[in-house]
């Protein structure tokens, strides 16, 4: 199990390793594959959009069986994401967990523009209404700080997960860090809680 401190230390030099353009990853070869059947060991989880240019095994350069990645548009909280990441933390000894949102997210958008259409599309946009409502009166670009509030919001749900993901928070095994993914210039951005 690696502290949350070192693991997130191994995402800060993986995503530098990515920007300048000296990734290592990812490794394709076979006999990585063939030593992870047994089991896996993911130093850290990812709650990150479905987006296709926010991909988390690149942008942290980590090769299969390093990161437990969930991703969902909007890097929203709900049950299925909850239950995913308890798992990550309870049975694969998982101590960090970073929330990514990521720069120009059309879920976030459309929470922002207040989407209203047919289909499923309406609950992500309710689960992101409220960081939208907590981030309307700061400076700056709506869109970017709509997209910080909703990680910082989503990290903070997480924490509150009783008794799993608040337990490991309260017994000091488990950090939640929110973090922003800039798709042009590749660079994760961890953010205050
Ligand atoms: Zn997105």
């Amino acid at each position: 199990m690696l502290p949350a401190g070192e693991a997130l230390q191994r995402l800060k030099d993986g995503n530098a390793r990515y920007v300048q353009g000296e990734s290592i990853h990812p490794c394709t070869e076979a006999s990585a594959r063939e030593s992870l059947v047994d089991g896996q060991k993911p130093f850290a989880a990812i709650l990150g959009c479905a987006d296709s240019r926010a991909v988390p095994e690149l942008a942290f350069d980590t090769s299969i069986g390093e990161l437990f990645v969930v991703r969902v548009a909007g890097n929203v909280a709900n049950p299925e994401n909850n239950g995913s990441l308890e798992y990550a933390v309870a049975h694969l000894g998982v101590q960090l967990i970073v929330v990514l949102g990521h720069q120009n997210c059309g879920a976030v958008t459309a929470a922002l523009q207040g989407y209203d259409g047919p289909g499923q599309i309406q609950s992500i946009v309710e689960a992101i209404a409220p960081a939208v409502d907590e981030a309307k009166d700061l400076d700056g670009d709506p869109l970017d700080n709509a997209i910080r509030s909703n990680a910082r919001r989503v990290a903070r749900l997480l924490e509150q997960q009783d008794p799993i993901l608040s337990g490991a928070v309260e017994s000091g095994e488990l950090t939640v860090v929110p973090a922003c993914y800039r798709l042009d210039s590749g660079q994760v951005e961890f953010l205050d809680p």
